[in-house]
C-alpha cells in the first residue's frame, strides 16, 4: 500500500483533467455566490468535495472557528456513517443522475439530515494558538488533534495514504477513523481559520498530489464565501443589538413582539412583560458622570441576561428602560415574581463603585391572554412603572392589582 505523506504535488494534470477542475470550480463559485447563509455554503463545500462530480471523496468534515474566534470545532460533516450506507448513496446518486448542479439545488431537503461525523466530532476541539507542528511524519498512525493540529501550525495542506488517523479520545473499537486522509486549511486574513478534512474510509481510494490543488481552491472559494457569511452575521447583529449594552434594541424587540402576538394567540398562550426603569438615573449622570452611567447601563444589562431564563427576550427600550419578555409566563404572580427577583438583585449587587443599595429599579409588571388585545402589554406595564415611581420607587407593580407592590 502507499505510504505517500506529502506537502507539495508537482502534477499538473492534462488537458482534459483542466477543464473539469475548472468547470467544477465555477459551479461550486456559481452555488456559493447565490447565499450568504453559512450553514448552506458549508453544504455547498462539502458536497462538492464528495459527490463524484467533484473531488470524489467519501466523507469530509469542516473544522470552523466560527462562534469562538479561538477555537476550532466541526460545524459541517459529510458522508455515510458506514460502507452500507455509502454503498446505497452511490447508487441512488447513479439511479437519480443527481449532478453537482441538482446536488446544491437539494440543500432545503438535505439541510437537517443526519450528519454522522458531526454528532461523532461534536466534542473535539483544537485551540488555534496551541497547534504545533508533529516532530516525526514517520508513525504508522495519528491522532486526529496530531493532524489537525499540524496544519493549522504548518499552514500547509497535507495528504496521508496507507496509515490512519483516530479521534483522539476513542482509541477503542468503536473509534472514528479516517484512512487515506487529507488536511487542508483555510484561510482568512493570511491566518488559519478552518480546515477541511477528507478521506476515503470505504472505498480506499490513493489520494494523488494532484487531488490537493483541487482541495486547496475549495478552500480559497471557501474562505470568500465565509468572508461574505460574517459580515452578513455582523451587519445583521448591528441592526438588532443595541451598541452599548449588547442586548437586543428596540427595533428587534418589536419586530420580535409582533411575531410573537401571532405565536400566541396561535398557540392560545399569555404574554408577560416587565418594563424596568432606573431610579433617579439623572442624579448618577450628573453627578458621577455619563461614563459612569454608561458602565451601570451596562452592569444592568448583563444582570438581565444572566438571571433570566434563555427564552426571555431581554431588549433596551430607551435611555435607561430595559423590557424582559416573558415567553413562558403565563400567570401575572408568576412574572412579578420574577420582576420581584430581579430588583431585589438589582438592590444587592454594588454597581460600578456604589454600595449596594445605591442603584435601585422600578418595575412594571402587565400579563395578556390571547383573547386580549397584544398591544395593550406594553402600555400597561408602563402604567403599572409610572405606580411604582409613584408609590416610592425601587419596586415592583404589577398592572391591575394596584395594591400588589413590592413594598407591600
Ligand atoms: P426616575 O427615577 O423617575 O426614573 O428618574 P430618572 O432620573 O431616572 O429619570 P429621567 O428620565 O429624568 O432620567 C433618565 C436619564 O437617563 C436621563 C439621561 O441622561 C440618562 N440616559 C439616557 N440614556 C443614557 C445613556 O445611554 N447613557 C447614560 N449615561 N445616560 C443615559
Ligand atoms: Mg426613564
Ligand atoms: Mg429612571
Amino acid at each position: 500500500m502507499d505510504t505517500t505523506l506529502n506537502s507539495q504535488s508537482n502534477d499538473t494534470g492534462d488537458s482534459s483533467s483542466l477543464l473539469k477542475e475548472m468547470t467544477f470550480q465555477l459551479t461550486v463559485t456559481r452555488a456559493m455566490l447565490k447565499t450568504v447563509e453559512l450553514d448552506q455554503i458549508l453544504y455547498i463545500i462539502l458536497s462538492g468535495i464528495t459527490h463524484g462530480d467533484g473531488l470524489n471523496f467519501n466523507r469530509a468534515v469542516l473544522f470552523l472557528a466560527w462562534d469562538r474566534r479561538n477555537e476550532l470545532r466541526v460545524t459541517r460533516s459529510a458522508g455515510p456513517a458506514n460502507g452500507e450506507e455509502a454503498h446505497r448513496i452511490w447508487e441512488s446518486i447513479k439511479a437519480e443522475r443527481l449532478n453537482l448542479e441538482n446536488l446544491f439545488d437539494r440543500y432545503n431537503v438535505s439541510a437537517g439530515e443526519p450528519q454522522y461525523l458531526t454528532t461523532r466530532l461534536s466534542g473535539f476541539s483544537l485551540k488555534l494558538d496551541e497547534a504545533t507542528p508533529m516532530s516525526s511524519l514517520d508513525k504508522s498512525s495519528f491522532t486526529l488533534s496530531e493532524v489537525l493540529s499540524h496544519c493549522v501550525a504548518t499552514k500547509q495542506p497535507y495528504y496521508v495514504n496507507g496509515r490512519e488517523a483516530y479521534y483522539d479520545d476513542q482509541i477503542s473499537e468503536d473509534a472514528v477513523i479516517f484512512k487515506n486522509f487529507a488536511c487542508t486549511p483555510i484561510f482568512l486574513n493570511d491566518e488559519v481559520f478552518g480546515l477541511i478534512l477528507t478521506d476515503n474510509l470505504y472505498n480506499l481510494r490513493v489520494i494523488h498530489g494532484d487531488e490537493m490543488r483541487g482541495l486547496s481552491a475549495v478552500a480559497n472559494l471557501a474562505s470568500i464565501a465565509l468572508e461574505r457569511a460574517l459580515l452578513y452575521r455582523r451587519l445583521k447583529e448591528m441592526a438588532q443589538v443595541d451598541g452599548l449594552t449588547g442586548v437586543f434594541n428596540r427595533r428587534y424587540y418589536e419586530k420580535y413582539l409582533h411575531d410573537e402576538f401571532i405565536r400566541s394567540k396561535r398557540l392560545m398562550r399569555s404574554l408577560a412583560m416587565i418594563v424596568f426603569d432606573i431610579d433617579l438615573f439623572k442624579q448618577c449622570n450628573d453627578v458621577y458622570g455619563h461614563e459612569c452611567g454608561d458602565r451601570v447601563l451596562r452592569q444592568f444589562a448583563q444582570l438581565l441576561k444572566s438571571n433570566t431564563r434563555e427564552e426571555d427576550l431581554i431588549a433596551r427600550y430607551g435611555g435607561e428602560e430595559f423590557v424582559v419578555l416573558l415567553t413562558g409566563e403565563s400567570t401575572g404572580n408568576g412574572a412579578f415574581a420574577a420582576a420581584e427577583k430581579l430588583r431585589s438583585i438589582v438592590e444587592k449587587t454594588a454597581f460600578d463603585d456604589f454600595e449596594p443599595g445605591k442603584i435601585t429599579v422600578s418595575a412594571g409588571v402587565s400579563i395578556v391572554s390571547s383573547d386580549e388585545n397584544f398591544e395593550e402589554l406594553f402600555t400597561r406595564a408602563d402604567q403599572a412603572l409610572y405606580e411604582a415611581k409613584r408609590a416610592g420607587r425601587n419596586q415592583v407593580c404589577l398592572f391591575g392589582s394596584p395594591k400588589q407592590t413590592s413594598q407591600d
